[in-house]
């Protein structure tokens, strides 16, 4: 499943140039991720590389768009491989 990051986000931009799939950036007030670019970093790393990074632990995973395994991959092969 996608990620997505809580209201109480500081901005402090760790996240956004660790994700492979350039699928953080800036919202309107808090950093966002794109649902749809969001792969749980499958194909690139053992866990999400942005909760990893978060030092407030504020993303976590989105019930709304909970996805397989192999949808997530299938979205990393659409944006890398294919
Ligand atoms: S889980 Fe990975 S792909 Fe998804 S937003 Fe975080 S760093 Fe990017
Ligand atoms: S690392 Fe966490 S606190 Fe920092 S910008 Fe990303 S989601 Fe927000």
């Amino acid at each position: 499943m996608a990620l997505y990051i809580e209201d109480s986000c500081i901005n402090c931009d760790m996240c956004d140039p660790e994700c492979p799939n350039e699928a953080i950036t800036l919202g309107e007030h808090i950093y966002e991720i794109d649902t749809d670019k969001c792969t749980e970093c499958v194909g690139h790393y053992d866990k999400p590389t942005c909760v990893s990074v978060c030092p407030i632990d504020c993303v976590k995973p989105d019930p709304n768009h909970v996805e397989s395994e192999d949808a997530l991959l299938a979205k990393f092969i659409k944006m890398h491989v294919a």
